[in-house]
This record gives structure tokens, C-alpha cells and sequence, in this order.
């Protein structure tokens, strides 16, 4: 892995992303544009997309602290899914049966788009439809997946999703202990740092600026005939509306301390696997892969033939902090080794890579948000709870359409206008957030100990989950 201080140096998609990672040329000074975006991320990027294709004559600024891709962005498993982080019973509990299966009804389209996006901006994400099974490893995750399934059937997406028996799991994917599986076809896989590029330079081809290297120290709301001002040490950007997309960062800007909870998901990599290997694992169909556990495991199998493992677990730290050091936590980075060879004990010997991580951002209700305010010209996207790759597409055109003032579908979803409530003032966040992470850990060591859905079950189903 290259070093850490290098762009390339933050995960292994940087990596092999294909581009030099180059930063753009940074703000040099004062600029007046009809959109200004912080953050160069998905959300950024897609809602730059969608503006400028539907208007190219719009002004479009988009300030990076680091560059395009350095986020989440740039980091993650790769899971192109075809649901949020929150239930469908959340959901239709806040807005109703029939907005939640909106809601998830677009979301199968969001996968479309992205796929046709990439397709017809020649992005070469390597985007495929590849589904997805979730396995159940031990019994109390064997009830999990059926509550799943049973709850994707309430809502009338039978159709979509399926359960597998052991036998029909071990065909695709031979997991020690599997019981059988939960079957989402819908979902893709994808190089999540090629799409952030890939998109970045489309964003440029249609017209929109990218400034890198430039960091938002402050947001001025409009008003009173005033404009809405990103401030940075290299010059303000005016604008008409403001959209703050820095997802799990945003912590740091004083207004949004508290809107989302900075969480660590760490992610390892084998190196690339034998044939003899793949022989006895199969999974040919290159599925995303992950259990039932409570405190998140996701697996997927790369391009060029190695195991990413991905999972929560590193603590939360207090104030919600973001530094680079927390990127690489040697204890949950071995938890995640540990858990790879039990999954699949071929592995034996097989060296791992690379280790790598980084924050996503976790609203205190789990519900993603798109919200537009009109009185101070301020737009944000945020919170996906770790489903961004997706809700950040769905995100983007929804927050296209705010700006413009247009109502459409996508205006009415629940995510629009949504407000979650801020996260409790330290050192309540730290105490609260620390237990629950011991919490579901021991809720996992208790299932797979006694075979029994853990006591506690409800924590489980309302920290709900993939
Ligand atoms: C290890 C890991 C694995 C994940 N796996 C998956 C997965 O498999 N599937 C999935 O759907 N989701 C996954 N996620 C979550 C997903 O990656 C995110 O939800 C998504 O990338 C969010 O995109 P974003 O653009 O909102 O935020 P980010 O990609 O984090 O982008 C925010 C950008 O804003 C910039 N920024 C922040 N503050 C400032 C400032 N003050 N000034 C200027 N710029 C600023 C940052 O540098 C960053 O580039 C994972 C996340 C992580 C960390």
C-alpha cells in the first residue's frame, strides 16, 4: 500500500483508481457563482451533475478541502444497494406505508441511474448488477433474515428479494456456517474511487468548477437580500444557494456539530486469491456479501480477485473527532482478519494488503436528509448511515430538483425536508454511543454463543441495519 500521506494512500480504490490524483488548482480569491457545493464527494459531485445537465448555464462551484474523492467516497465497500440503513417499518412509522415504499421504489431506480449515468458519461466504474446475499451464520441471524424478507414481502417487494436455502447459498458462495441466505438481486458492485473521479471530471466537462486543496472555514447564511457565503482562507464563494455536502466532516463546522455521528467503518484486503482458493469458495457471481451480525460486517470480492472485508467496530471518539490516525485501528483491522478467516478458512495463510477506513455520517434517527431553506439560501444532503454510494445519487437529483423549485417524485420521498435531531451534547454522546457499540458487540458474542436471538433484541431491530 502506498504511504499513508499520499492521496493514494487512503484506501486501495485511491489506489488503483487509474488517475494520478493530481489536486486541481485551489481557490484564488473571491468568486460569485449561482451554486456552491462544500465537499467533493458523491453528494457534491451528483448534485453538481444533475444541476448542470439540466441547466449548462448554470455557475457551478464545488470546494474541496482535500480532493475529489478523499471521503467516504473514495473509501468504501463498493456496495451499490437497493435500500437504506433504516427499516422499511421505520420509515412507514415517521411518513406512512405508502411513502416508505416510495421511498424504496426509488431507491431500485437510484441503482438504474447510476448504472445508465455511468454508461452514458463513459464512466468506467466497473459498475455490475451482481446482487446480494446475506447470510445467516448462526441461528438468531437465521430469524433476522427472515423478519427481513418477511418485512420486504409486507411492503410488496416479494418479488424483489428471495430466501435461499444452505444448499442454493453454497452454490453461489461457501460460507463456514452458513444456514441459508437472504437474496437482494437488485443491488451492484462498483470501484467506488473510479465513479467519484470519473464523475468529478464529467462534473468538469459540463461546465462545473472543482477548486481542491481548499478548505471551508465558515458558512454565512443569506437573508435579508444577502447571499449565502462559503468562506475559505483563499477567498469567499457568493452564491444563490449553498449546499453543504461534507457528510460525516461536517461535525466540524460549528452549525452542524451535532447533526451526524462520525462513524468509523474499517475495511481489509487480502491479496489477490488462487485459483485453487476460488475453487473452494466459488462465489462466481461476485455478490455483495455480508451477514447478519448486528455490528456490521460487509465483504465483496474485487476485480482482480481478492476479499475486501468490511466492518464497524472501531470506538466512536469523543467530540466526534476526525483525524487520519483513526483511519487505521490496529485492533478492529485485526478483528476484521480474524473474522475473513473464519468466514472462509481457506485463507489460512493468505496475506492481507491493505487496511484502511474512514468516517460516514450518522444521523441520530438513521434517516438520511435532503433539505432546502429557502430564508438563508443553505441546502444539505446527509446521514446515510453507510448506504451513501446509492442514497447519494438519490440525494443529489433530489436536491437538483429543491433548487430549482420544481416539485416532483422525488420532492414528496421522505428523505426531502426531513429533519433528523441532533445528536446529545458530549459527554452524553460519548457515554451513550461507547455503550451501544459494546452493546451490539455483545449481542453478536451472545447469539453466536447460544444459537438464541439475543435478549436486548429490540436494540437490535432499532439500530436496524444494511
Ligand atoms: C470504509 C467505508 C465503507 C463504506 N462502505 C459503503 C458501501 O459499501 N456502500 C455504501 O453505500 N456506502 C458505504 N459507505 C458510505 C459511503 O461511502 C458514504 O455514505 C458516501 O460516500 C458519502 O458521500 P458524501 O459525498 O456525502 O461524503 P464524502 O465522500 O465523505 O465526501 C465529503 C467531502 O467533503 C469534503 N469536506 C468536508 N469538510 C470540508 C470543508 N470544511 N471544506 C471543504 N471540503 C470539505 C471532504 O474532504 C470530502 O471529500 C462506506 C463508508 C466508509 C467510510
Amino acid at each position: 500500500m502506498p504511504p499513508a500521506s499520499t492521496y493514494a494512500g487512503y484506501s486501495f480504490w485511491l489506489e488503483t483508481c487509474g488517475d494520478d490524483l493530481t489536486p486541481r488548482p485551489a481557490l484564488d480569491g473571491s468568486i460569485d457563482v449561482d451554486v456552491a457545493i462544500l465537499g467533493a464527494g458523491y453528494t457534491g459531485l451528483w448534485t453538481a451533475y444533475y444541476l448542470l445537465k439540466r441547466d449548462p448555464s448554470l455557475k457551478v462551484a464545488i470546494v474541496e478541502r482535500k480532493i475529489a474523492g478523499f471521503g467516504a467516497s473514495g473509501r468504501n465497500g463498493g456496495w451499490c444497494s437497493s435500500k437504506l440503513n433504516v427499516s422499511l417499518d421505520a420509515v412507514a412509522r415517521m411518513y406512512g406505508r405508502d411513502r416508505a415504499r416510495a421511498l424504496q421504489g426509488a431507491l431500485y431506480d437510484t441503482v438504474d441511474e447510476i448504472g445508465r449515468v455511468c454508461a452514458s458519461e463513459r464512466i468506467d466504474a466497473e459498475f455490475a448488477r451482481v446482487g446480494a446475499l446475506f447470510v445467516a451464520r448462526f441461528p438468531y441471524q437465521a430469524g433476522m433474515m427472515r423478519e427481513y424478507a418477511e418485512m420486504f414481502e409486507r411492503f410488496g417487494f416479494g418479488d424483489r428479494q428471495g430466501l435461499l436455502s444452505r444448499e442454493e447459498t453454497d452454490r453461489r458462495v461457501r460460507v463456514r456456517g452458513s444456514l441459508g441466505a437472504w437474496h437482494c438481486p437488485q443491488y451492484a458492485r462498483l470501484h467506488p474511487a473510479r465513479l467519484v473521479r470519473g464523475l468529478a471530471r464529467t462534473v468538469e466537462r459540463l461546465g462545473g468548477r472543482i477548486c481542491e486543496e481548499t478548505e471551508v472555514t465558515g458558512v454565512r447564511p443569506g437573508g435579508g437580500g444577502a447571499r449565502p457565503v462559503l468562506s475559505t482562507g483563499r477567498g469567499d464563494v457568493r452564491a444563490r444557494t449553498v449546499v453543504l455536502a461534507g457528510e460525516a466532516y461536517l461535525t466540524r463546522l460549528r452549525p452542524c456539530r451535532r447533526s451526524v455521528l462520525p462513524a468509523y467503518s474499517l475495511i481489509v484486503l487480502t491479496e489477490p486469491l488462487s485459483d485453487a482458493q476460488w475453487a473452494e469458495i466459488g462465489w462466481q457471481g461476485r455478490e455483495c456479501l455480508a451477514s447478519f451480525r448486528i455490528s456490521i460486517d460487509y465483504l465483496a470480492r474485487t476485480a482482480d480477485g481478492r476479499i475486501l472485508f468490511g466492518g464497524r467496530g472501531a470506538p466512536y471518539r469523543f467530540g466526534s473527532a476526525i483525524e487520519d490516525a483513526f483511519d487505521r485501528d490496529a485492533e478492529t483491522h485485526e478483528m476484521l482478519r480474524g473474522f475473513a478467516r473464519d468466514w472462509f478458512p481457506c485463507l489460512g495463510n493468505t496475506r492481507f494488503t491493505h487496511a484502511w477506513g474512514g468516517p460516514l455520517g450518522m444521523p441520530r434517527d438513521w434517516m438520511p436528509s435532503v433539505v432546502c431553506d429557502r430564508a438563508t439560501g443553505i441546502a444539505s444532503a446527509r446521514g446515510y448511515t453507510g448506504h451513501g454510494v446509492s442514497a447519494s445519487n438519490l440525494a443529489g437529483r433530489t436536491l437538483a430538483d429543491l433548487l430549482a423549485g420544481r416539485q416532483s417524485a422525488l420532492t414528496e420521498l421522505p428523505i426531502a425536508g426531513h429533519r433528523s435531531p441532533p445528536w446529545e451534547p458530549e459527554p452524553l454522546r460519548w457515554l451513550g454511543v461507547r455503550y451501544v457499540q459494546r452493546a451490539m458487540a455483545r449481542l453478536d458474542e451472545a447469539g453466536e454463543k447460544t444459537g438464541r436471538a439475543p435478549t436486548g433484541r429490540t436494540l437490535a431491530e432499532r439500530l436496524s441495519r444494511h
